[in-house]
């Protein structure tokens, strides 16, 4: 029988121990790793690239050496904060210089929504493996570039898919496998929080491609996928706004969701910006269920099954993220998840379907894997 110490080993005992929040690290020696290492060039040094950059500083398998910005003073801070050298630091306009580069592997774009298929393109162009944050692109059209773009290149396409390593989800994800919830029946997903600052960039369509659906929504929909271990054939959705002038056309305040899957079971999602404590995922069975709370947020993630608390590692995510991308990158390792393009690309179809599914107030057949 598969027990919680095999299943942790197959998710690289060495990648855990390093990003063990510090009140567990005293009983987790670090290992020594003398294996390759992804060097890494951020691209949009805002708040989330911050936060990736901080977690990448305790990576053994991944290293920050370069960074893309359209401040220069920006550009100097992380310079001197992380050690980067003048001949890896390019802004938008000297950007493609980066493929003449020999010390940069792979570039992480992390820059607002719509600009990551241009970016995810001139990275690959240049030579360079992408990670992508999510949502990979604002529809399946460009994704499915964006893919192609990659494949082109020879370079590899992964997207921040960072609940993908989490200890807690991958612990349901081995129960379910295992068939300790029996057959799945029903996926609920609750992802929310009340946005601030009317003029974020998370508020215009043009740079967001949406609203809380492509920001927020985009965890519950990809949660029920790697949940229910299924992709839906169906999706029915509607629109709630309260605000029209903070959410202007185009730009989704609530939207609620419903999924069918092959093997029977039904989803029930909320995205919203309207709402706080809203992180909340449910999984439902013959014989069991799991509930995470919070679910996909930075952590520390919690959980509980019908056999009791869920008793899994704390880990810095973004810490996690890199070592195992680097993993995969550099030594082709077969995540538990996959964070692929093609991955990014199914969430991309449904939420395509969702917005259709809005405006027409149709069910909407999916076909994801074609
Ligand atoms: P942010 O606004 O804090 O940072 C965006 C960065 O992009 C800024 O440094 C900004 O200067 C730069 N940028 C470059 N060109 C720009 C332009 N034309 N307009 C505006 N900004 C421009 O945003 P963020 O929260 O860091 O989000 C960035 C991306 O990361 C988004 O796609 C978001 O969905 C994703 N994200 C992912 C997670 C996660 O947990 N995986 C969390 C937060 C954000």
């Amino acid at each position: 029988m598969n027990s919680r110490r095999d299943f942790l080993q197959k998710i690289t005992a060495s990648a855990i121990a390093l990003t063990i929040l510090p009140r567990y690290s005293m009983a987790m020696p670090e290992q020594p790793y003398d294996g390759p290492v992804l060097r890494v060039a951020i691209m949009g040094l805002g708040s989330y690239g911050s936060r990736v950059a901080e977690a990448m500083q305790s990576c053994k398998k991944a290293k920050l050496v370069g960074v893309i910005s359209g401040t220069p003073s920006k550009i100097k801070d992380w310079q001197s904060k992380y050690s980067i050298p003048e001949k890896n630091c390019y802004n938008y306009e000297t950007f493609d210089k980066i493929k003449d580069n020999p010390d940069i592997d792979a570039v992480y774009v992390i820059t607002p929504n719509a600009l990551h298929h241009p970016h995810v393109i001139r990275a690959a162009q240049a030579g360079k493996h992408v990670i992508c944050e999510k949502p990979m692109a604002l529809n399946a059209k460009e994704g499915q570039e964006m893919i192609n773009a990659c494949k082109k290149a020879n370079v590899k396409l992964l997207v921040g898919y960072r609940m993908h390593f989490e200890p807690h989800t991958l612990e349901i994800i081995r129960m379910r496998k295992a068939g300790e919830f029996g057959k799945i029946l029903f996926f609920q997903g609750l992802c929310g929080f009340k946005i601030g600052d009317p003029n974020q960039w998370r508020l215009n369509k043009q740079l967001a491609g949406g609203g809380s659906l492509m920001d927020i929504g985009i965890y519950a929909l990809n949660g029920s996928r790697y949940m229910i271990g299924e992709d839906p054939i169906w999706v029915t959705a509607q629109e709630t706004k309260t605000d029209h002038n903070l959410f202007k056309p185009g730009v989704d305040e609530t939207i609620q969701f419903q999924m069918g899957f092959p093997g029977g079971a039904v989803a029930s999602c909320l995205s919203t910006y309207n709402m706080n404590n809203l992180d909340r995922f449910f999984l439902n069975g013959e014989k069991g269920f799991a509930e995470l709370q919070p679910s996909t947020g930075y952590g520390p993630i919690k959980g509980r099954t019908n056999k009791g608390e869920l008793n899994q590692p704390i880990v810095v995510h973004q810490t996690l993220q890199m070592e195992e991308m680097s993993a995969i990158i550099l030594q082709g390792k077969q995540p538990v998840v996959p964070v692929d393009g093609e991955e990014a690309l199914k969430d991309l179809k449904v939420i395509d379907a969702i917005y259709e599914a809005v405006k027409s107030g149709n069910k909407i057949t999916l076909k994801l894997a074609e």
